[in-house]
């Protein structure tokens, strides 16, 4: 196991009924998880030229960000609509409990830059995508996804195959 598996809580019916909300905030303000959790992501991703990390609001920030300090990299937030103040591009996605849009600043990727997407969790993919799409709209490459968590079960790597090639790396894969 993970020094970090452990401390991913299962919080039944959050936050609707039915659902298993995976809570990875106690993995994060763990000194020793959260650090292995940020090496584990960044080695995985060191040594391909990576130049901006991508990050959706709020726990992707997170990882993301420290993920983009180790790799040397920028960290690019991909936020909700309206909270960014210049032009901005934007792609609304399928949520496992609803529909959102995402939007970057218009300027965030120029063509020369190589990125990644780090993110806490994958669920169901659409965050992801949305993720995905506007790194490639901008004509930047896409040089990978990471995620601390994968839910497996819920199967979103086809959805990510139908707009990008690029690999899908996870820490912990839940069946
Ligand atoms: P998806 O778009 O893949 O269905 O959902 C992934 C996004 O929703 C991620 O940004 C993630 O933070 C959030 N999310 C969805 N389900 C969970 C969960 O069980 N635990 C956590 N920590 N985040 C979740």
């Amino acid at each position: 196991m993970r020094p970090y598996e452990h401390l991913i809580v299962d919080i039944p019916d959050y936050p609707k009924p039915g659902v298993v909300f995976k809570d990875v905030t106690p993995a994060l303000a763990d000194a020793q998880a959260f650090s292995a959790v940020v090496d584990d992501l960044s080695e995985h991703f060191m040594g391909r030229g990576v130049t901006k990390v991508v990050g959706a609001e709020a726990r992707g920030f997170m990882v993301g960000s420290a993920v983009a300090y180790r790799l040397g990299a920028g960290f690019v937030p991909a936020r909700k609509p309206g909270k960014l103040p210049r032009a901005t591009i934007s792609e609304s996605y399928d949520l496992e409990y609803g529909s959102d849009a995402l939007e970057v600043h218009a300027d965030a990727f120029t063509p020369d830059d190589v990125v990644i997407v780090i993110d806490d969790l994958i669920a169901t993919g659409g965050t992801a995508v949305a993720m995905a799409r506007l790194v490639e709209r901008s004509g930047a490459k896409l040089a990978g996804l990471g995620f601390f968590m994968e839910l497996a079960f819920l199967n979103p790597r086809p959805l990510l195959a139908d707009v990008t090639d690029a690999e899908v790396f996870s820490l912990i894969r839940v069946e």
